[in-house]
């Protein structure tokens, strides 16, 4: 098994480093003839997700990553990620590889509340730590989206079928266990 980290912006080191204490080898696509070698699941990090969707287009991988999303590969979005798979974003009239069926708000605890970290439940695992940076939450979740966990009220990781989002940072706390619900949604 092999997962593909999406190299382009922001915190894609540090979900390869939670990769390699699960001893989960990884790949980093970077640009097109990436796509050419093999993977199981992909990881989209946490950044800009505006910079991200344009880098995306503009090396070419976008249609070919949603096709593979669209088919079935295992995918999972964090922060900007989240913002990237999401179908709507109520703050942003653009939308990504919108491939799940969340509404979700971009930048949505506001300036005051840029950064911050909880601890709650997360269905299926117990109790994560949650880091929070700039972070958008989901609104509402349609279709076959379900909602994995909240924070005061706002939903802030659910999963539809094998594409798992989460607003927060797992891979910047030393808490292995998403990333382990992520590598089960593969085997
Ligand atoms: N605010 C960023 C965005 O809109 C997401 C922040 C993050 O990924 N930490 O894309």
């Amino acid at each position: 098994m092999r997962v593909a980290v999406l190299a382009l912006q922001g915190a894609f080191a540090e979900h390869e480093q939670m990769l390699s204490r699960l001893h989960v080898p990884f790949i980093e696509i970077r640009q097109k003839r990436d796509l050419a070698e093999p993977f199981d699941g992909l990881i989209i990090p946490g950044g800009e997700s505006t910079v991200q969707g344009k880098l995306l287009r503009e090396l070419g991988l976008y249609d070919e990553l949603k096709g593979s999303i669209l088919s079935g590969l295992p995918v999972f979005g964090t922060c900007a990620g989240l913002l990237l798979l999401a179908g709507k974003i109520q703050n942003d009239t653009r939308t990504h590889f919108a491939t799940m069926d969340i509404i979700a708000v971009r930048n949505a605890y506001g300036r005051q509340l840029g950064s911050f970290y909880t601890e709650e439940e997360f269905q299926g695992i117990g109790t994560v730590p949650m880091s929070f940076i700039r972070a958008p939450y989901i609104a509402g979740v349609f279709g076959e989206a379900r909602a994995l966990a909240m924070v005061n009220g706002h939903i802030v990781a659910a999963r539809q079928d094998r594409q798992l989002v989460t607003s927060f940072h797992p891979e910047l706390n030393d808490d292995l266990s998403v990333h382990q619900y992520f590598i089960n949604m593969i085997v």
